[in-house]
């Protein structure tokens, strides 16, 4: 069965080297949706692929991109030195901010959250069928497990400025993440409200 959670955030980029001068030249934004899809082969207790609430760490890190500057890591120097001057939220990332970037990028931390989380509710095998991303109304990228040998980076290359961090629920996520520190998850009592 599949699920599909829809994440939202509103970024900021250039997209160096494209076709349109527009992009490739202005620092400009849009309201993303981003759409997350997982499959499982059997139910929770409660009759779920998987609770959402237990989709958090993936919403945090969508989330880290709201008003926030997607900075390439490509860009030179000078650039980023003024983009990190003058912006508290700043994402450098090793894609290029497009949607297909976005995309691969999602995918693979995403995936990495899944692996990482410890499911106690009786969830069978949680899988990332596939992300998303919508730059506007008309148009998006979407990324599956086909797509793996475009993810030629890790964890470590995705860094999130201190201003993101601080907002972050849990301050230690995104190290433990890298870490390969388990999220737990509470066990699931099973009750009836009589
Ligand atoms: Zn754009």
């Amino acid at each position: 069965m599949k699920i599909r959670k829809l994440f939202k955030f509103e970024g900021a980029h250039i997209v160096r080297n494209c076709s349109s001068e527009h992009c490739k030249y202005n620092i400009h934004g849009h309201s993303y949706q981003v759409e997350v899809f997982l499959s499982s082969n059997k139910l929770d207790k409660g009759y779920m692929v998987v609770d959402f609430i237990l989709l958090d760490k993936i919403k945090e890190f969508i989330v880290g991109f709201d008003h926030s500057y997607s900075l390439w890591d490509k860009e030179e120097k000078e650039f980023k030195d003024f983009i990190y001057k003058y912006n508290k939220r700043v994402a450098e990332i090793p894609v290029s901010p497009s949607a297909e970037g976005y995309a691969l990028m999602f995918f693979y931390a995403t995936e990495k959250i899944l692996e990482n989380t410890r499911f106690k509710n009786g969830e069978g095998e949680i899988k990332l069928s596939a992300v998303r991303v919508h730059e506007t109304a008309t148009g998006y990228a979407e990324v599956s497990e086909e797509d793996r040998h475009m993810m030629d980076f890790t964890l470590d290359d995705i860094r999130f400025s201190p201003g993101i961090q601080e907002e972050w629920k849990d301050l230690g996520w995104w190290q433990n993440l890298k870490d390969d520190k388990p999220f737990e998850n509470p066990e699931v009592e099973l009750n009836l409200p009589y």
